[in-house]
């Protein structure tokens, strides 16, 4: 009877020097390149010993703006919108801002998503101070922003930075959610900065 009989395959070479030269190459910052980089401290080959210099308050702020977590809190049409972004086909969770809190007490960014009457202001205001430190707000839409087409009216407050700080404005009536993500970007962007 025949019986195939493959040779023994050999060993596998396996040498730390090879293995460093053929990694793949990266862009994220720090991390070096498949050319001899140095980094900016002397002495210290980055390509070959992986090592990202940093301080702990950038790390910090960078971990925060990679996980913004919006109060859930929509006030008129721009809500729908709001509720579009976080659903699948926009999909926040692409950049960490998908878990929506039902309570300020878990939240940090406030998405102002709609009208802001003179009677909700108050309302607003205690959710706001009762979501914890550090905190921010994006102001979705043009009533948000600044009245909207609801300018001058008797019972429409003119913006919401005049009872919150605002960070990000999203201009639109409403703004698609694209826009709103844009937004979130932006607010990503200025979080890492320690902003
Ligand atoms: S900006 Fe437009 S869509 Fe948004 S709450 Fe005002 S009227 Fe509605």
């Amino acid at each position: 009877m025949a019986v195939d009989r493959k040779p023994p395959a050999s060993p596998i070479k396996f040498d730390i020097a090879d293995a460093l030269s053929q990694r793949p190459t990266t862009t994220q910052t720090g991390l070096g390149t498949a050319d001899d980089v140095r980094s900016p401290t002397g002495g210290i080959l980055a390509n070959e010993d992986n090592v990202v210099f940093s301080t702990v308050k950038d790390l910090v702020s960078w971990a925060r703006s990679r996980s913004p977590w919006p109060l859930g809190y929509g006030l008129a049409c721009c809500a729908i919108e709001m509720f579009s972004a976080a659903a699948s086909t926009h999909d926040l969770a692409r950049f960490g801002a998908e878990v929506f809190r039902p309570s300020p007490r878990q939240a940090d960014v406030m998405i102002v998503a709609g009208t802001v009457t003179h009677k909700m202001a108050p309302r607003l205001r205690r959710l706001y101070e009762q979501m914890p430190e550090p905190k921010w707000v994006i102001a979705m839409g043009n009533c948000a922003s600044s009245g909207g087409e609801f300018w001058d009216s008797y019972a429409t407050l003119q913006g919401v930075d005049t009872v919150v700080p605002v960070d990000v404005y999203v201009p639109g009536c409403p703004p698609r959610p694209e826009a709103l993500t844009e937004g979130i970007l932006r607010l990503r962007e200025k979080i890492a900065k320690g902003g």
